[in-house]
């Protein structure tokens, strides 16, 4: 098998198995911008308290971009790092601003997925993961973000180079799945990377990708 055919039979076997994940409303692109700043190395729940918090505290975004840095800083603790997260907020918001005249993402529905991209990741502290996804679930537009379960679950299957670092992945693994798969695969391998293909102990004999899963295959010939 291709990468792109193995890639395609991965996303029908999650099929299979979970089923096609069900399209839920998502927030708005700055909503889904800000939240996401706020996921980094924390779970959902923390970050929605800490985002709920900031939008009782702040209820407009220039609020939010105005704020003095210790209230901010409060507001968002339950998300971790806020004095990283707080500060890169603003930024952003104050780019949008200077940028846009107001504080709206919904422009960058007119550009192409690789432009919209390269707009969101030209924001201080915006990668590519956090652009990927405020276009994928925030824009529906064609974008493939890559957290730390769809990195390491695609690279014990064998659809990406081993070596090949998160940033990098981004653009290949787009270029291997279907893109009008990548809201499914995408929360489908995340399922799979929490609940079976955990980081220290996958549990392969239970694993619907297994018959095609180059670590699996590996470990049996050990
Ligand atoms: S077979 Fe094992 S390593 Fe491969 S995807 Fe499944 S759980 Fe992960």
């Amino acid at each position: 098998m291709n990468g792109k055919q193995l890639a395609a039979k991965t996303h029908q076997l999650l099929v299979n198995e979970y089923g096609l994940p069900t399209w839920r409303p998502h927030l708005s692109p700055v909503s889904e911008l800000v939240s996401t700043i706020l996921s980094q190395n924390t779970n959902d729940l923390n970050r929605d308290r800490a985002y709920d918090t900031l939008r009782e505290n702040f209820p407009t975004w220039e609020e939010v971009r105005d704020a003095p840095e210790n209230l901010l800083a409060e507001s968002i603790k339950t998300a971790g790092l806020a004095n990283q997260k707080g500060p890169a907020i603003q930024n952003a918001l104050r780019f949008i601003a200077e940028e846009r005249g107001k504080i709206e993402l919904d422009f960058l529905r007119s550009k192409p997925s690789q432009e919209a991209s390269l707009w969101l990741t030209n924001l201080k502290g915006v990668g590519p993961k956090t652009a990927a996804i405020v276009l994928l679930f925030s824009l529906d537009m064609p974008a493939f973000p890559v957290d730390t379960h769809v990195y390491r679950v695609t690279g014990r299957i064998g659809i990406r180079p081993d070596k090949m670092n998160a940033a990098k992945a981004h653009t290949f693994l787009a270029g291997q799945f279907s893109p009008d798969t990548y809201y499914a695969i995408h929360l489908n391998l995340i399922r799979l990377g929490r609940e079976i293909c955990k980081a220290r102990q996958p549990l392969c004999q239970n694993c619907p990708l297994n018959k095609i899963c180059n670590y699996y295959e590996n470990e049996k010939n050990q």
